[in-house]
């Protein structure tokens, strides 16, 4: 649509962020622009339309594109947070990512047995997706998949992820 394109023109590549070689894609001016921002919340929810209770966010800026889809679908909220930082941890996770290690955790606050989608920004390694799978499955969720705005095809996230159904807005 010609609104996702518009929307696509937002999402500005810095290189050398935040390392020399690497280009970070920032995703701020197009969360800043209301129609992209709906826009693209509602391409997010789209795959997954009616299959799911809540959706997972992943912290830092999982968090805003999943509180906009919890909003606009109605479901609840899951915040898939860095170690340390949620009160009451249930599940805990370390992995891989592209330059060192890191752990996140989850409380256990949705009922057994509760949908959930998992929500992010960028989707690079796919290591971040596939390690709230495992801790959101250890509290007790049923995965239905994930969605991302953007997935940068060369990191192989996909790949990573296995069988976790993925949607993506853009790829690039
Ligand atoms: P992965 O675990 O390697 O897939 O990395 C994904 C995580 O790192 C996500 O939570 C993203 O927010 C973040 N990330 C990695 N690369 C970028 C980028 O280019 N822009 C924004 N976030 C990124």
């Amino acid at each position: 649509s010609p609104e996702l394109a518009r929307a696509a023109s937002l999402i500005r590549s810095i290189p050398d962020v935040p390392k020399p070689g690497i280009v970070f894609r920032d995703v701020m001016p197009l969360l800043a622009d209301a129609r992209a921002f709906a826009a693209v919340i509602e391409a997010m929810a789209a795959p997954f339309a009616g299959r799911f209770d809540a959706v997972a966010g992943l912290e830092a800026r999982g968090f805003l594109f999943a509180g906009a889809i919890a909003q606009a679908t109605g479901t609840g909220l899951v915040p898939v947070r860095k170690a340390g930082r949620l009160p009451r941890p249930a599940a805990r996770r370390d992995y891989t990512i592209e330059y060192g290690e890191a752990t996140i955790e989850v409380q256990d606050d949705l009922p057994p047995g509760a949908r959930v989608l998992i929500a992010d920004d960028v989707l690079a390694t796919g290591g971040t997706v596939e390690a709230a799978c495992h801790v959101l499955r250890e509290v007790g969720c049923r995965v239905v998949g994930a969605t991302v705005l953007f997935a940068i095809p060369e990191l192989c996230g996909r790949e990573r992820i296995g069988d976790i159904e993925l949607a993506t807005v853009f790829e690039g």
